[in-house]
């Protein structure tokens, strides 16, 4: 707004400084007279002109007595044809001395094109400071079709120590062993050449969000010290259709332009799902997107060494288009880390942190199963602040225990005051859900009961397995309902009613039912199969519908399935807890004393 102001004075400084050029002009005829046509054959039957001096149509007349005057007549029209016309008898004309002066060719064409050129320059002046005004936003949006992606990894020395390596990513060894194909596809693609092999153009890699794809990836390009080109599958997808293909043009051609190289395209499922499922207007734009990927990946002349990896965590929903020969044909998965590799991944994280002495890295990755290496480095950077708020100068194991929680349940809230009456009920809730869990025989040891609230938890019983676990039973799945439907269950005993605390667990317990019923198998009356096929649709990228592949009747066996499990599972934790009422209460006195109760003294509480 500021600038269109500034550009309207100047626009305006300029009109009158033009403005003022042509009146400082026209005083040069002033002490001339203006006379009519009239006046002048008036003065020529009279005999009083002298001499008359025409110029294009400007008629300059001196007086016999001395004064000048001019007298504009029409151009194009003659001046003896103007005196016929006007009856002025020749020899009348004849005394005055007429003189025709060419008029010089500037003069006549500026006087002529003039009037309608200034009018023309004051368009032209605006609608450029108009322009240029737009400018700015435009340029934007005429950017919109190039490809955003970014270029790290260049190959100058300077970068050559903080260029990532396949040395900066611990576990997923199987991965790295595949890659380093790839690496040397980039290195020394003549080798493969020869032999007439193909190298591969496209590799997937698969896992679960913050398992090190996109570390994997510029590991690579580290490796082969090639560029590295990273953008993300949601970039493509824009409001605009059609912006997403002329990215993938951009950034191909880019990426062609700097081979060998690698183009790393993270969420490739949000451009790459099958195509013609999906909802709203986006998915044109995917399927052109896509196309253009495709396009772009058959085109590639064999001595053009780019290789696209392709990041994603659902391989199932990708487009089969995708993954035929001579595209994404190659994938490589990306495990959850087990205990050994987060304590590899850790030992990466922790390199430029002090600890002290007596911590042991190997018991933070205990704790953690189903941490992601994202999670880890996470966590530890969570130690170090921690660790800095408590003005220690080195990170202990108490602050990485922390931590841990943290990173799983999200920051404690000891903000959040509870009454008397909450805190007494919140530690039976939790004393419940413990004591259940320890009790029975299939469920992990507790590691931790807590009513320090957390995340949007009131309180909270954390349970470790001991080993890293991979498949679960049928009974251990009816022995956590009961653990989970433990602390609502003693709401009830003890207070005789029942409050919003229990709501997740009651949500979490009948998921858990119905799937066991619908996706493991484990019904009792109906069989091995599944039902329901569950579609992800891409609106939200989460679960939306699912189709029915099963008749109303079954849908009504199923859903009383579903509670029955849960109504067992109430039972089985309603005799636990009615059987063993003192060490509940010894469990929620020592909980309201300390508010947290770790692993060692739980288990003597018990024993
Ligand atoms: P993804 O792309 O799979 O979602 P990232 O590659 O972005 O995951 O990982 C996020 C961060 O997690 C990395 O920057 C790195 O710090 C850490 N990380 C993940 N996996 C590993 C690993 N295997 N080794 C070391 N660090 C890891
Ligand atoms: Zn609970």
């Amino acid at each position: 707004m500021k600038s269109l102001l500034k550009n309207l004075l100047i626009f305006f400084f300029i009109f009158i400084v033009i403005a003022g050029l042509f009146y400082n002009a026209a005083p040069s005829n002033q002490e001339v007279e203006r006379i009519s046509i009239n006046k002048l054959v008036e003065e020529i039957n009279n005999e009083e002109a002298e001499s008359i001096v025409i110029e294009g149509s400007i008629l300059k007349v001196s007086l016999k007595g001395g004064g000048k005057q001019s007298v504009k007549k029409e151009a194009g029209e003659s001046f003896s044809e103007l005196l016929n016309n006007f009856g002025v008898p020749a020899e009348k004309i004849n005394k005055v001395n007429i003189e025709v002066k060419e008029e010089s060719g500037w003069q006549f064409w500026l006087s002529n094109l003039l009037p309608f050129l200034f009018p023309l320059l004051l368009i032209g002046l605006f609608v450029y400071f108009m322009f240029r005004q737009v400018q700015g936003a435009n340029g934007r949006a005429m950017m919109f079709g190039q490809s955003q992606a970014r270029e790290v990894n260049r190959q100058d020395e300077k970068n050559k120590k903080k260029r990532t390596t396949f040395k900066d990513v611990a576990g997923v060894r199987e991965a790295k062993e595949d890659l380093e194909e790839v690496v040397e596809f980039l290195t020394s693609p003549k080798k493969f050449i020869e032999l007439g092999a193909n190298i591969p153009k496209g590799v997937l890699l698969v896992g679960a969000p913050g398992t090190g794809k996109t570390l994997l990836a510029k590991a690579v390009a580290g490796e082969a010290n090639v560029p590295f080109f990273h953008i993300s599958g949601s970039e493509f997808v824009e409001m605009f259709v059609g912006v997403g293909a002329s990215r993938v043009r951009d950034l191909f051609k880019k990426a062609k332009k700097s081979s060998p190289c690698i183009v790393f395209i993270d969420e490739i499922d949000a451009v790459g799902r099958q195509r013609g499922s999906g909802l709203g207007g986006s998915h044109d734009e995917r399927e052109q997107t896509l196309n253009q990927i495709l396009v772009e990946m058959d085109g590639f002349e064999p001595n053009i060494n780019v290789i696209v990896l392709a990041a994603t965590n659902r391989p199932d929903v990708l487009d089969p288009a995708l993954l035929r020969p001579g595209r994404f044909d190659r994938r490589i998965v990306l495990d959850e880390p087990d205990i050994n590799d987060r304590l590899e991944i850790l030992k990466v994280h922790s390199k430029n942190k002090p600890f002290i002495k007596d911590v042991s890295l190997r018991r933070v990755a205990e704790r953690t199963p189903g941490f992601s290496g994202a999670d880890l480095a996470n966590l530890l950077n969570e130690a170090a602040i921690l660790t800095a708020r408590k003005n220690k100068k080195m990170i202990g194991m108490d602050e990485l225990f922390d931590s841990i929680e943290k990173v799983m349940l999200g920051p404690e809230r000891k903000s959040r005051m509870l009454s008397e009456k909450e805190k007494k009920i919140t530690a039976y809730h939790e004393a419940g859900h413990a004591l259940v869990a320890h009790l029975l025989p299939n469920i992990d040891p507790v590691q931790k009961v807590s009513i320090i609230s957390r995340g949007l938890a009131g309180g909270y019983t954390l349970k470790v397995p001991l080993e890293d676990k991979h498949m679960h039973s049928k009974q251990e799945f009816l022995e956590e309902l009961s653990v989970l439907l433990g602390g609502y269950i003693t709401e009830q005993e003890i207070f005789g009613d029942i409050t919003t605390g229990a709501t997740s667990d009651l949500r979490t317990a009948t998921n858990l039912a119905r799937r066991m019923i619908t996706d493991y198998g484990m019904s009792k009356n109906l069989g091995p199969r599944t039902f329901g096929n569950r579609e992800e649709l891409v609106f939200l990228g989460r679960e939306l519908h699912e189709q029915r592949d099963y008749s109303e009747k079954i849908a009504e066996k199923i859903d009383q399935e579903v509670m029955d499990y849960i109504n067992e599972a109430g039972v089985k934790a309603r005799e636990l807890i009615n059987g063993n009422k003192e060490k509940l209460d010894k469990i929620v006195e020592l909980l309201l004393k300390e508010e947290t109760i770790e692993k060692e003294e739980f288990e003597k509480l018990m024993s």
